[in-house]
């Protein structure tokens, strides 16, 4: 008789059982289904005995303890299962092979398809199925082998540069390779993205430089140039770096009216600022944008008027295109220039009241018909220095020989007298 408490120890084989057995409920099931069986066999049998379910498969059984086992079965006898085998779940299966009909895993996953689905999970892919090619560890499935868009060829190499972030692969026809990492590759237009060519006739040397020059507000010129051939715009002053341009533009700078002038430092700074370039990113104070008119226009301006010029810009602006960004970087430009103003007026009071004394001077000296040909152009107080407008056929009778008069007169004022050239 069978002993409640040493049941009869079994184990199961249920690999090629077809039927799937998720959990502890099915095997309860499944147990239901052997046990009739059991009790037609022999308690002493040592060989596995092979249960034949048909289209469900089959199932084999092997006693573990003939020897210990009661002299029959009966249906009091209880059983217990010692071990089970059963087939490797395979977790990640690859996704074409389980098309196929086998379960193989999938170590490897498709990027595109998990891009797809938007989260991980999407194909699984076996070490037969995964497409992997150079230039970066982006493994796609078979439906998803890239080609190459210039000439329809399969992909051989992801592209690593700016357009394509290794998302493109093109074929090695259309692969340009770095020029000093054999293991990164280009296709043609990412290449010359990254390395581009200097647009100085007959350079041949690699414009690291974007020429940054404004066309449409939001939109630079297209040109690169190399550092030798880049000209310097030093809008924000002489120490920091200025605009960087290519040699049209640099030559094309002496053609540029007030407002193409004020235009281009007002645009080329917001996008500096929106492309995060190196260099300076703020609008030059106005007695800097003068020294700018002064070397682009050879003409000094009032600072009244070069603020009038920002304050004109500033109106044109909507919030379109580049426009916000310069909208922005003028008002907040618009208080600095307030107290530029208030400063320049002061100043200018001072330089006037020079003037002034300049003008009586000449009158009592008797030289009065010179005096009603001058005019007052700037005050520098820093330097001390009274600049001041003279009609050419006079200016000779005022410099006086070797610039005697000049100095005179510059003594007996107490400043330095100088002609204004511009
Ligand atoms: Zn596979
Ligand atoms: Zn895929
Ligand atoms: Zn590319
Ligand atoms: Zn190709
Ligand atoms: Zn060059
Ligand atoms: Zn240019």
């Amino acid at each position: 008789m069978s002993d409640p408490a040493h049941p009869v120890p079994v184990s199961l084989d249920v690999r090629a059982y077809r039927e799937p057995l998720p959990d502890a409920d099915a095997y309860l099931a499944l147990w239901q289904l052997i046990e009739p069986h059991l009790l037609r066999v022999d308690p002493r049998e040592h060989r596995s005995l092979r249960l034949d379910l048909g289209d469900r498969g089959a199932l084999t059984l092997q006693l573990l303890d003939p020897v210990g086992n009661p002299d029959a079965f009966s249906s009091a006898t209880e059983f217990a299962v010692r071990g089970i085998l059963e087939t490797a779940r395979v977790r990640y299966t690859c996704g074409p092979c389980v098309t196929a009909g086998t379960r193989t895993y999938g170590p490897f996953q498709c990027h595109v398809c998990n891009e797809e689905t938007r989260k991980e999970g999407g194909t699984r892919l076996c070490d037969r199925h995964v497409i992997l090619l150079e230039g970066a560890f982006r493994t796609v499935c078979p439906d998803h082998a890239p080609a190459c868009p210039a000439c329809g060829r399969p992909g051989e190499f992801w592209c690593d540069g700016a357009r394509c972030r290794n998302r493109q692969a093109w074929c090695s026809a259309h692969q340009v390779p770095h020029p000093g990492d054999a293991r990164t590759s280009y296709c043609r237009h990412c290449f010359d993205d990254r390395f581009p060519t200097c647009v100085a006739p007959r350079c041949g040397q690699t414009g690291y430089l974007r020429c940054e020059y404004v066309r449409a507000a939001g939109e630079s010129c297209p040109h690169r140039v190399c550092a030798v051939h880049a000209g310097r715009w030093q809008i924000y002053g002489p120490h920091k770096r200025g605009l960087a341009l290519c040699p049209t533009h640099l030559t094309g700078l002496r053609r540029m009216s007030r407002e193409d002038t004020v235009f281009q430092i007002v645009a080329a700074t917001a996008l500096r600022r929106r492309s995060r370039a190196i260099g300076p990113a703020l609008l030059p104070r106005l007695s800097v944008v003068r020294h700018i008119l002064i070397h682009v226009r050879d003409e000094a301006l009032d600072m009244g008027v070069i603020d009038a010029l920002f304050t004109r810009l500033r109106a044109t602006l909507d919030g379109t295109g580049g426009g916000a960004a310069m909208a922005t970087l003028l008002d907040a430009h618009a208080r600095v220039r307030q107290q530029d103003l208030t400063v320049f007026r002061g100043d200018r009071e001072v330089g006037r009241r020079h003037y002034e004394t300049l003008l009586r001077m000449l009158i009592a000296d008797g030289r009065g018909q010179l005096a009603e040909r001058l005019s007052f152009s700037d005050f520098r107080p820093k330097a001390n220095t009274l600049y001041v407008r003279v009609p050419p056929d006079v200016a000779g009778l005022f410099i006086g020989r070797g610039g005697s008069g000049i100095r005179d007169l510059g003594a007996r004022l107490g400043v330095t007298l100088k002609v204004e050239k511009r």
